[in-house]
């Protein structure tokens, strides 16, 4: 669990054991901070069979085996049905009545309402006769990052459980330990009001669409419809992953497939790519992918970098035959 959640973790943990638990917490904090790994967190500490030190989840045994597949009977979602969707009074009148049974396992049965602000008035005032007279071993987790928009009525019911946005450093720490660039950690901490977590999907989701846009253009120089000088250009930008990397590892995939092996595990992949596994041969593929590597190890070296990509450019709409290759500028 991430070190940001250990205070909020921490007062749970002394709850639990003072039996002090209420029936229902209302954990807040900012979007994209971990509201949910930590509800969920809260939610294997009750269902665990064996929880080790500190009220920890063992991990082993068989609820927690449920519930890393998501199917424990015991732990109850209500999200709603469309995303940036009311949660409906339908649903919360399933929840109740869900909750007015005994659990499965014996255990708690716990509910994540995800996110609880998105209750509308119906909603929430269905959920509230289940606030005013809780089951035993029951525990509601309302998640919310605008917790006003709730009635009183239901905060009023609620214990709260704060989780704070970490300190800048450490978060931005935390986003480079997860492989996202420097410059790019920076810029999305900030755009993401200092949450960790929305930072990172807002860096995966860039890296997705440039991703692809690599993909894209390494096709087009293929199919001579890019100008390999062009895209060497455009891939001067330092931006995210290294695209040698993404494109050796492209190349070794098809390799393998060439090979007789499966293909690609990325499918777009394999279509893109589809057109260039049927020109080109082993060897060619081979040397190919020895050459991203040499200019992969050439990089930082001094070599001009606009060069080196253009070569390996050039060479690889050289692959689709020679007839083409006239119509190539240097
Ligand atoms: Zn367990």
């Amino acid at each position: 669990m991430f070190t940001w959640l250990n205070k909020p973790w921490q007062q749970f943990v002394q709850s639990h054991a003072q039996g002090r638990l209420p029936h229902a917490l209302l954990i807040r904090g900012r979007e994209g901070v971990g509201k949910q790994v930590l509800a969920e967190q809260l939610a294997a500490a009750l269902l665990c069979e064996q929880p080790g030190a500190e009220g920890r989840p063992c991990g082993r045994c068989q609820a927690c085996g449920w519930l890393q597949a998501g199917t424990h009977p015991d732990l109850l979602w209500v999200r709603p049905e469309e995303e940036g969707k009311a949660i409906k009074i339908d649903q919360v009148r399933a929840l109740n009545t869900r909750l007015a049974t005994t659990s499965h396992a014996g255990r708690y049965k716990v509910a994540i309402l995800q996110p609880a602000d998105a209750m509308n008035v119906n909603a929430a005032n269905s959920l509230l006769k289940t606030l005013e007279e809780p089951a035993a071993d029951t525990l509601l987790l309302l998640l919310a990052a605008a917790p006003g928009r709730l009635p009183a009525t239901i905060r009023s019911r609620c214990q709260q459980l704060e989780v704070a946005t970490p300190d800048r450093d450490s978060a931005r720490q935390w986003l480079l330990d997860e492989g996202i660039a420097a410059d790019s950690a920076a810029r999305y901490l900030e755009l993401a009001g200092g949450a960790p977590l929305l930072a990172r999907r807002m860096a995966a989701a860039e890296d997705g669409a440039l991703r692809d846009q690599r993909l894209e253009q390494l096709q087009g120089v293929f199919a001579g419809r890019l100008d390999p000088v062009q895209v060497a250009k455009e891939w001067l930008e330092p931006a995210g992953p290294e695209v040698l990397e993404w494109w050796r590892s492209w190349v070794q995939a098809l390799l393998r497939w060439q090979l007789g092996g499966q293909p690609p595990v990325e499918e777009d992949v394999a279509q893109k790519l589809q057109q260039i596994t049927e020109t080109v041969d082993c060897r060619q593929l081979f040397e190919m992918s020895d050459r991203i590597t040499q200019a992969l190890n050439a990089t930082g070296s001094g070599l001009n970098r606009q060069m080196m990509l253009e070569d390996v450019l050039i060479s690889w709409a050289r692959l689709a035959g020679p007839a083409r290759t006239r119509t190539i500028s240097r």
